[in-house]
């Protein structure tokens, strides 16, 4: 018989599986910077300092104030699947930190060159980390810091060649996309200092995002996008069932921000930010009856018992599964529908809270 042309089946290299599966994690910029501000929100931090070089395309560095690494735990920080946050599949039901998979440290390694400086209160000195691409540490040396960590990523997308010129075609929107990935953090993390900074060429330190961390949403908006803009929104608070809200603030009738679809819309589920485009949708169209010249402004948190909801639907987290989401889009309309129409009332009336 004539040769066989069906391809023979074999299994990729490790190396290559690890850098396939990072592009997944670590899709551009702002995921790579969000994966690192998580780690720091789930280390406790009360002051995060985002540090970018050439808008991020030299290097991104995210300083915190948190618990630190133990050095027990230096040879595996870096290695794929290795988390402190969950050992059984039970745990995903009641998950409390923002990272899980123990997969965005090794993915850097994969995509970048990855360093870690990093101090516990046990310590007296700090310890600087270096990892090759593979997640192992291939270097390590004391030096001098503050209880808690430092990452650096330098190069990132140096060895995905088409990503990597994305990433450079597109820089200032990545930028843009981190910026207001920075402000939902601002907006959700409570109590904490967060600060977001650029370095281009020669010139100074520029300051784009800085909040002080205050206890309240409230605050956090005044804070993040000013008194003016928190005056044209107003309070939502609406209950879907037990245990089951949403809460946060809305665009006033004649108050919309007026640009682009999803500008400034924000959406939290237990406080991690979140894409919701139905939800996102809903609110667009209730406002629409309000005001067609405009889109709302939204800035609302959702409140769901954590075995109602799934967030590990996607690599990248952002997206989540809810047990009974029918109900709460059902309770969400009916409870806009309400807001809508009480405030037609006030309609163009610039009320301050
Ligand atoms: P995950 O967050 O899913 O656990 P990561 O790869 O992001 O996975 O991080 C791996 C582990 O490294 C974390 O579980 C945590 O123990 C530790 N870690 C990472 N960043 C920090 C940090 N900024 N401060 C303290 N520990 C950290
Ligand atoms: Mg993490």
């Amino acid at each position: 018989p004539a040769p066989s042309n069906s391809p023979v089946i074999k299994l990729i290299h490790k190396g290559v599986v690890h850098r396939i599966c990072a592009g997944q994690v670590i899709l551009d910029l702002s995921s790579a910077v969000k994966e690192l501000v998580e780690n720091s929100l789930d280390a406790g931090a009360t002051s995060i300092e985002v540090a970018l070089k050439e808008y991020g395309e030299e290097s991104f560095q995210v300083i915190d104030n948190g618990c630190g690494i133990l050095p027990n735990n230096f040879k595996v920080v870096a290695l794929k699947h290795h988390t402190s946050k969950l050992a059984d599949f039970s745990d995903l039901q009641s998950l409390t930190t923002f990272g899980f998979r123990g997969e965005a440290l090794s993915s850097l390694c994969a995509l970048g060159n990855l360093t870690v400086e990093t101090r516990t209160a046990n310590e007296s000195v700090a310890t600087h980390l270096t990892f090759d691409h593979s997640g192992l540490l291939i270097a390590e040396k004391k030096t001098a810091r503050q209880v808690g960590t430092t990452v650096t990523v330098k190069k990132l997308f140096s060895n995905l060649p088409v990503r990597s010129k994305e990433f450079r075609r597109n820089i200032r929107k990545e930028y843009g996309k981190l910026i207001s990935l920075m402000n939902a953090y601002a907006l959700t993390a409570k109590g904490v200092r967060l600060v977001c900074s650029n370095t281009t060429g020669k010139n100074a330190k520029s300051l784009v995002v800085k909040t002080q961390g205050s206890g309240s949403l409230k605050d956090n908006i005044i804070q993040v996008f000013g008194m003016n803009m928190f005056s044209c929104l107003e309070p939502v608070s609406i209950c879907i069932s037990d245990g089951c809200k949403v809460e946060g603030f809305l665009s006033k009738s004649g108050q919309g921000s007026g640009r682009n679809l999803g500008d400034r819309q924000y959406f939290f589920v237990n406080g991690r930010p979140v894409d919701m485009p139905k939800v996102s949708k809903l609110v667009n169209e209730l406002y629409k009856g309000a005001n067609s010249r405009q889109y709302p402004i939204a800035i609302m948190n959702f409140t769901v018992p954590t075995r109602a909801c799934d967030v590990n639907v996607t690599p990248d987290k952002r997206k989540v599964f809810f047990s009974d989401e029918s109900l709460i889009l059902q309770s969400l309309r009916e409870g806009l529908q309400q807001v809508y129409s009480s405030s037609n009332a006030n309609f163009f009336v610039n009320k301050v809270e």
